[in-house]
């Protein structure tokens, strides 16, 4: 049978700071209903890889591909109308919101009333009932984290880049929010996700990417990057 279309080509993407080679030639394909991977040491170009793919770094060489379309030219405040949603390395809520409002944002940017998502279904399926009404201060880390997730989730997404959303966490938080990520891949969703932890990663994730210095060193299923013995020396240090 057929693949299904991609819904992200990444086509030799460099991102260079001065000398820096922060993302040196990444090419990469994203099918939909798919959960993809990250791995790589800090500092190997990750959070500048989601940078370049939601268009809020410039690109040095390249092109990235949504749907088959270029969107070189898009601006990042309309990646959200493309179907494209992120959360950030640190968690960004708004600290006078609650959280049903906080979540509420997300399909304010999507500027469409959330699409076809709405903000209850998203609250229920993040596990959020019972706390629309606290502020992020109120909330554990981990909470935090699942409102940061809901509130990309509003938008009705196509392609959610998820960085590094279980670090600080303990491995119940780390089960519920891989839970939640298998739980999204209905409707086709396609889904990358940083993570540190192997054996998030493992559970996690259909595919997986590794990258030291800007560029990719090793793709496959988990299991087979983790037993690449370049991805064994760069990264768990073997
Ligand atoms: P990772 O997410 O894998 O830890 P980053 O993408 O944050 O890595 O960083 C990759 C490299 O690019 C690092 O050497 C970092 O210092 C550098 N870098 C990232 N952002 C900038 C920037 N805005 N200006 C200069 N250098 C940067
Ligand atoms: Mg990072």
């Amino acid at each position: 049978p057929m693949a299904a279309a991609p819904v992200l080509e990444v086509q030799d993407v460099a991102v260079h700071y001065g000398g820096v080679k922060a993302v040196d030639g990444v090419t990469l394909t994203m099918r939909p209903g798919l959960i993809y991977g990250i791995i790589g040491p800090n500092g190997s170009g990750k959070s500048t890889l989601i940078g370049a793919i939601t268009r809020m770094t410039k690109l040095t060489r390249g092109d990235v591909l949504i749907d088959g379309s270029s969107y070189r030219r898009t601006r990042p405040h309309k990646l959200a109308a493309l179907g494209v949603a992120r959360t950030f390395q640190t968690v960004r809520l708004l600290p006078d919101l609650d959280v049903r409002r906080n979540i509420q944002l997300g399909a304010d940017t999507a500027g469409r009333g959330g699409g076809d998502v709405s903000v209850a279904e998203v609250i229920e399926r993040t596990g959020l009932t019972g706390m629309e009404e606290y502020f992020p201060s109120e909330l554990s880390y981990g909470t935090q984290r699942r409102v940061e997730i809901a509130r990309a989730l509003v938008m009705g997404p196509r392609l959610l880049l998820l960085d590094e959303p279980t670090a600080g966490m303990n491995q119940t938080e780390r089960a519920e929010i891989s839970e939640l990520m298998q739980g999204m891949r209905g409707g086709g969703l396609c889904q990358l996700l940083v993570e540190h932890d192997v054996q998030m990663m493992v559970d996690t994730c259909d595919y997986v990417y590794a990258m030291t210095s800007g560029r990719l060193i090793a793709e496959g299923t988990p299991t087979e990057v983790v037993q690449n013995p370049l991805v064994q020396e760069a990264y768990l240090g073997r």
